[in-house]
């Protein structure tokens, strides 16, 4: 053991006994203080702790004027003890007057004082206070005693997050920890959230913190190290991950940390200083976190916070905590706060108790964002800092419409989310209602309402929502979510999966729909696309790659067998992709007749209408198919000449102006010339007043968001058809190019009381 450590221990064993007394906080901090200053033979100690309203308070001092606390205060940036606070750095200084931010407080006496030595008071990378020892002489403080400082400052960090600290604050002065915080982030699924945070990835709290023995510490840390490397290892051998990627790049530098020798060495010696295996891991790792506020390289920040799950995982390995302790955990009405986490992660969690979702990163086409959204889960990303500022157990908000978060909030913020989610409950309630009703017009036109879905946990939503059917299959979300590509089976048993859940219900698969924004990290596409939207995606790279398409329809095929497919291809732009397609179909079906397969019923193969250059082939389009479904999202982009996902100019043009209407209606008018079944599946079959548009022009089946399907029933039931048809021939006809459709639609919805 180092000769030097033999001081922090003996303030940390003092420490400990100090804790198991039953003293008053005040006192307590008192003791400690006092005890800081005897240990490392300075003239003063004092710990100034953050509050809400970013003023540092001195809590406690040995050495200052005893009335100056609770009294002497520092702005965060104000004087030495200010700078340590913004910064999160510790200073050593011999003299400490000299140094350009020393600011003197007259009520604290400390003009005698020369050195000063300050560490931040932090709890994972959040500063919460400062510790300071003074001298009158001028020394220089060692290596060791900040160490050992900054081991007790984190004792304290954890007193102040337990609570104990909360009696000495003045009435209405609350503690930066429990500061209530609102967050901007990004909408990525709508609904609201109320309820306490549980992290992903639990900050575990060290309970224990004192080591009675550092040799048996130190083995427990040598072997949790040993068994966290022979996980990194076993992960990286694993075939899934034998590949080039970005996953394996994430895990390279996972290996490339647990064998750091700094790391090991930083951890060894928090444990020789006295502490726990497990409190040296949050020490190091609450350090590095401070470290990581002030850097500025994302790329080196991307791999700061690795490492930091890093020190999760280990953390994990030696208080053998298992995924099994999290229903423990876990509160009934949960708000899981993540840096970023795995699809797979989400789904460990039990879905009834998850009221929300809050990233800290994440994108709209992120795996785990298209999982929330499948299971329904309000969710917001790019809320920066929310890890850190939470505890677990805080009460939270979170606003998948506004794309806000609110940590700890006010009472009055929360009455008024509170009445919000109490309305949307009873408006589900109606919903649900509505389910068994038939979906027809007030004047009895059916019109069919299906649902989009894409992964096997979107299925319940089958029977919960009351769809007629599947209208659209995304089947690249599979691919999405997985980090190879599926293999046949894996495709053919959710392809099975899907058709059974529908029971006699229709579904439509769509061939997969990649490229674009839709990417597959483990798949080299086109190097480099100016315009992915425009680019090498869906169907063209389908028939490029044609492997691809023959396995999957294959496994449709096989997982269809003595039932009902319907296929869609994506992104058709002219008649001719549609023939290669049906070849390809064709020799498979030739291939498994051979091999003596159950082959399916019928097969009907139809075609997306997402290109403006099929509106001009619509004849012959619709004679080379048995189905068309308009794909609004794609379609609106490219005929607006406005990117979907640029939240610039998303909003820009109205899908509901007369020009794209006018052309929606001509895609209906074929359907029905030609008897060819037409339906809608983008975006806006899910808004009820654009789902009652569309009705009014002839569309009499739309496919959408499972949530859209009660809020459009509710719509479709009190809609006069017959006078809205006449409204939109008109408007169409004779309002003009510029007419304001959408107003005049609301105008109809009020006056016959159709809630849209
Ligand atoms: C569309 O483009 O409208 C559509 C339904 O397909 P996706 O949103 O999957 O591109
Ligand atoms: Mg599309």
């Amino acid at each position: 053991m180092r000769e030097t450590s033999a001081g922090p221990r003996v303030l940390l064993k003092r420490l400990r006994e100090m804790m198991a007394e039953p003293l008053e906080p005040q006192e307590r901090l008192d003791h400690i203080v006092r005890e800081i200053a005897q240990n490392v033979v300075a003239e003063v100690c004092s710990l100034y702790i953050l509050r809400a309203d970013s003023i540092l308070e001195l809590y406690a001092t040995e050495g200052l004027n005893p009335n100056a606390v609770h009294l002497a205060q520092l702005r965060l940036g104000q004087g030495l003890v200010g700078t340590i606070a913004a910064s999160a750095r510790p200073l050593n200084l011999v003299d400490a007057q000299n140094h350009p931010a020393f600011a003197y407080l007259p009520e604290t006496g400390e003009e005698i004082y020369h050195s000063f030595l300050g560490v931040p008071v932090l709890r994972a990378g959040r500063v919460m206070g400062v510790l300071v020892v003074q001298n009158r002489t001028m020394r220089h403080y060692r290596e060791d005693e900040m160490e050992a400082l900054e081991t007790v400052a984190m004792v304290i960090a954890e007193m102040i997050a337990t609570g104990d600290l909360a009696r000495l604050n003045r009435p209405g002065i609350e503690l930066d920890l429990r500061r209530s915080v609102t967050m901007k982030a990004l909408p990525f699924n709508e609904g609201i959230g109320l309820g306490h945070v549980i992290l992903h990835e639990p900050r575990i709290v060290v309970t224990n913190l004192f080591n009675e023995d550092s040799e048996r510490e130190l083995e427990r840390l040598d072997e949790a190290l040993s068994s966290l490397r022979l996980s990194i290892d076993d992960m990286l051998s694993r075939r899934d991950v034998a590949f080039e990627g970005e996953h394996r790049a994430v895990l390279e530098a996972y290996r490339m940390f647990a064998n750091d020798h700094g790391w090991a060495r930083r951890l060894q010696e928090a444990i020789e200083n006295g502490l726990t295996a497990e409190a040296a891991v949050e020490k190091v790792q609450s350090d590095m976190r401070a470290r990581m506020l002030h850097m500025t390289d994302p790329y080196l920040r991307e791999r700061m916070s690795d490492f930091d799950d890093l020190g999760n995982r280990l953390l994990r390995q030696l208080m053998g905590r298992g995924p099994d302790a999290l229903a423990e955990v876990m509160p009934r009405d949960a708000i899981l706060v993540a840096r970023s986490m795995g699809a797979a992660e989400l789904l460990d969690y039990p879905r009834e108790r998850l009221r929300g979702l809050v990233l800290e990163e994440g994108a709209p086409t992120s795996h785990i964002v298209i999982v929330a959204r499948a299971l329904g889960v309000p969710t917001v990303g790019q809320a920066k800092g929310a890890v850190s500022m939470s505890e677990n157990g805080d009460p939270i908000i979170v606003d998948g419409e506004e794309g806000q978060v609110h940590l700890r909030p006010q009472a009055d913020i929360e009455t008024a989310y509170a009445e919000k989610v109490r309305f949307r409950a009873r408006r589900q309630r109606l919903y649900r209602e509505l389910r068994n009703k038939p979906s027809v017009t007030k004047d009895g036109v059916p019109v069919e309402l299906m649902m989009n879905a894409g992964l096997a946990v979107d299925l319940p939503q089958l029977a919960q929502s009351g769809a007629a059917g599947i209208g659209l299959f995304r089947t690249e979300l599979q691919f999405m979510v997985a980090s190879t590509f599926p293999r046949v089976e894996a495709q053919e048993r959710l392809y099975r999966e899907v058709l059974d859940a529908a029971g006699n219900r229709p579904v439509t698969f769509r061939t997969i729909d990649i490229g674009g924004d839709k990417v597959l990290p483990y798949f080299k596409g086109a190097l480099h696309e100016e315009n992915p939207a425009l680019g090498w995606r869906a169907i063209r790279l389908t028939l490029d790659r044609p492997g691809l398409l023959r396995t999957q329809i294959r496994a449709l095929l096989k997982a269809a067998g003595g039932r009902e497919l319907k296929l869609m291809l994506p992104m058709v732009t002219e008649v001719e992709e549609i023939r290669q397609a049906r070849a390809i179909i064709d020799r498979e079906v030739r291939h498994l007749s051979r091999f003596a397969y159950l082959l399916p019923t019928s097969l009907k193969l139809g075609s997306m209408i997402e290109v403006p250059a099929l509106l001009w082939q619509l004849d012959e389009l619709m004679q080379a198919v048995d189905f068309v479904s308009v794909g609004s999202n794609d379609l609106f982009q490219f005929v607006t000449a406005t990117d979907r996902g640029n939240t610039l100019i998303s909003d820009r043009f109205d899908p509901l102006g007369v020009p794209f209407l006018r052309l929606l209606r001509q895609i209906a008018q074929a359907g029905q010339a030609s008897h060819t079944p037409v339906t809608l599946c983008g975006e806006l079959a899910g808004r009820p007043i654009s789902a009652m548009a569309l009705i009014g022009i002839g569309f009499r089946s739309i496919s959408m968001a499972p949530a859209a399907i009660g809020p459009v029933k509710a719509m479709l039931c009190e809609v006069p058809l017959a006078e809205l048809t006449e409204l939109m021939d008109d408007a169409l006809a004779n309002h003009g190019a510029k007419a304001d459709i959408r107003s005049e639609l609301r105008q109809f919805a009020e006056k016959h009381d159709i809630p849209v």
